[in-house]
């Protein structure tokens, strides 16, 4: 019998995401035991058209990472679409966006004006953009579209699963790889469509060991800048934790380690907007009944668009700004 399918792509992301795949260290050899690998980019030689040759759902399992901003990454999220059975958005950019949709705030002409024609680092000389078509004597080149707004993978094509994190916690990964296994060998029933696998439902302060008892603050600080206290809640010594925005499943890896949760697991579950929870939680510690004050208070807040969307930009309820 011909070995379940599974199909691994990059779209636009840092490449982290491939990188967790391998961290998975012996347990990867579990996978290319069960799985025929028909598609990744990353790791094997293979052309586009070798996808676009195979039968529509031939594909057992596609972990799709990396958000959508150009012409290709959507024909690619189309293409594995149809040859899949199983589409998963894997890590935060498929799932919602993540840093390359902080894009979002900018526009496509500003975007390409910085890069090739402002950026103190830049050496072009002929001041030249890159275009999507060029004629040279030999044919016509063509380079993929740029979008004007970045989409996670949801936006653009139907996602049956999704595997949080930036990257998905090695561990995690595991044991969703395993539980598919399990599924297809044991003709076990699928979770239903939506599911968010290697996490759960909570958020990232239920699972997060510091005590939480001071509740009210005067200013925000950034972590680097003043010593904290290894027990207490970090918002509660004026960090912003992004932990009651943010589902667990990562072990509160980044607050253990002394550092406030980004918020890269994404929403907790029944949570719509990222920013506008992450809002909330900082209105029940501001200390403060005084509309001025408060506004003082939250103008410490660096780059506070940045700091509640870092992840989410593409997924919220904003989707981008209009500029
Ligand atoms: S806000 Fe951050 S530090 Fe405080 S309990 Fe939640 S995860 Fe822990
Ligand atoms: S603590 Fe937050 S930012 Fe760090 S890995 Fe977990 S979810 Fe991501």
């Amino acid at each position: 019998m011909s070995k379940p399918k599974l199909a691994i792509y990059w779209a636009s992301s840092c490449g982290g995401c491939d990188i967790a795949i391998l961290d998975i260290e012996e347990k990867i050899l579990a996978v290319a035991d069960f799985f025929d690998v028909v598609f990744w980019p990353c790791a094997m030689d293979i052309k586009y058209d070798d996808v676009r040759a195979m039968e529509d759902k031939s594909i057992t399992l596609t972990l799709f990472n990396g958000a959508i901003r150009t012409s290709e990454n959507y024909e690619l999220a189309e293409l594995l679409r149809q040859k899949s059975v199983v589409l998963v958005a894997f890590g935060s950019c498929a799932g919602e966006g993540c840093i390359p949709a902080l894009a979002n705030f900018f526009n496509k002409e500003s975007i390409l004006d910085y890069v090739y024609h402002k950026s103190p680092s830049l050496a072009n000389g002929g001041n030249v953009e890159p275009q999507p078509e060029v004629q040279v004597p030999e044919g016509t080149i063509t380079i993929p579209k740029f979008w004007n707004t970045v989409r996670s993978l949801d936006q653009v094509v139907e996602v049956d699963y999704y595997i949080p994190g930036c990257p998905p916690q090695s561990d995690q990964i595991v044991n969703a790889v395993l539980a598919v296994i399990d599924i297809l060998q044991n003709n076990k029933p699928l979770p239903p469509k939506g599911t968010v696998l290697g996490a759960t439902d909570k958020s990232c302060c239920d699972e997060c060991p510091r005590e939480r008892n001071i509740k009210k603050i005067k200013s925000f600080t950034r972590p680097f800048m003043k010593v904290t206290d290894p027990n207490l809640c970090l918002m509660e010594q004026g960090i912003v934790c992004l932990g009651p925005a943010t589902r667990s499943g990562c072990g509160a890896k980044c607050v253990k380690a002394g550092m406030p949760c980004r918020g890269c697991y994404g929403l907790p579950a029944n949570i719509n907007d990222q920013g506008a929870k992450m809002v909330t939680a900082l209105a029940s510690v501001i200390d403060s009944t005084d509309p001025e004050e408060i506004e003082q208070i939250i103008n410490t807040i660096p780059d506070p668009l940045g700091t509640f969307y870092r992840f989410s930009m593409a997924g919220s309820l904003l989707r981008r700004v209009q500029v």
